[in-house]
């Protein structure tokens, strides 16, 4: 017999469930993409994907995209949650989404999901699960997860990232998540790289998510990032390693670890540019040898990172 946590991960492109134990494990795991409705923000034109799930019952006429979204989430946790195992229990859900959100998850309006605006998410878990729920920033939550059984184990000062998609972080200092003054601490993904760069979303310019996230690199490249030819992905590494590096000489971190998919598939070339920019411009003594490494957690960051934050808000767990 086991407690296990659910954890639930949205993003704009995939939304994913899985049940994570006590010590770290994913046991068991589904996904779905994102359904895509008209974005007000990004437009219905932009790279990103557009992909219906298979099988899904779609009545646009009447239904709220929102809710149409609600209901892809809900069958998704649903099937995890009938795979729970003979004398197992599920006793709190964790879940990591796409800020911003307000304290706590109350309310979320995630950049990528034009759906949801002010959604409830935390309440509609709650109902759904029956268990208690606690919602996070979906990158925050991952600092968690790397923090806890991934690559910055042991480690008391940190910041996790991630560029897919977009560019997200969370950083750890004194052993402590960050959270700032509405929860949003981490958002590396707008400190700014290039003075003069492209405009961001966000509505200022040269932003890290600007020129290095995943549609950044596509709008730049004009094919899919991971199509990106080595100066495009080299650049794309020098530009992380010089937001990283600006924030540990701001914060006397050792460590940065970088997840997603847009890092992860450029390997070897992205990180190697991203530490040699953070060598060139981490000169003070405390600064100097910090390094970037992958995320240790692969796929399973998300879901073990959203598990981490239901174990921790109900003061269970390690
Ligand atoms: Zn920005």
């Amino acid at each position: 017999m086991a407690d296990l946590a659910l954890a639930v991960d949205i993003g704009g492109t995939k939304m994913a469930a899985g049940l994570v134990s006590q010590d770290g494990s994913l046991t068991r795991r589904a996904m779905l993409p994102t359904r895509v409705s008209p974005d007000p923000e990004i437009g219905t034109s932009g790279p990103g994907p557009a992909v219906a799930p298979a099988g899904a019952v779609v009545d646009p006429g009447t239904a709220d995209p929102g809710d149409l979204l609600w209901r892809d989430l809900a069958g998704l946790v649903q099937r995890v949650l009938a795979g729970v195992g003979a004398g197992d229990r599920v006793v709190v859900c964790g879940a990591g989404c796409g800020g911003p959100m307000s304290p706590g998850g109350d309310e979320v309006s995630p950049l990528n999901i034009g759906a949801w605006r002010s959604f409830p998410l935390r309440e509609r878990l709650a109902e759904l699960t029956g268990v208690p729920v606690f919602v996070d920033n979906d990158a925050k939550a991952l600092a968690l997860g790397e923090g806890w059984v991934g690559a910055a184990a042991g480690c008391d000062n940190y910041i996790a990232m991630v560029v897919s998609t977009g560019v997200g972080g969370g950083i750890v200092l004194d052993g402590r998540l960050l959270q700032g003054r509405l929860g949003n601490a981490g958002h590396i993904g707008h400190v700014i790289v290039e003075p003069a760069g492209r405009e961001c979303r966000c509505g200022a310019r040269g932003c890290l998510e600007a020129e290095a996230s995943g549609t950044a690199l596509a709008a730049i490249t004009g094919q899919p990032a991971r199509l990106a030819p080595a100066v495009v992905v080299e650049r794309a590494g020098t530009l992380v390693g010089r937001a990283i590096a600006s924030v540990v000489n701001l914060l006397d971190l050792s460590l940065a670890v970088v997840s997603g998919s847009v890092a992860l598939g450029f390997g070897d070339p992205f990180f190697g540019a991203a530490q040699a920019e953070m060598d060139r411009l981490c000169r003070l003594e405390f600064a100097r040898g910090a390094r970037v490494v992958p995320g240790g957690l692969g796929d399973r960051g998300p879901l073990v990172g959203a598990a981490r934050v239901g174990w921790r808000g109900a003061g269970m767990g390690a």
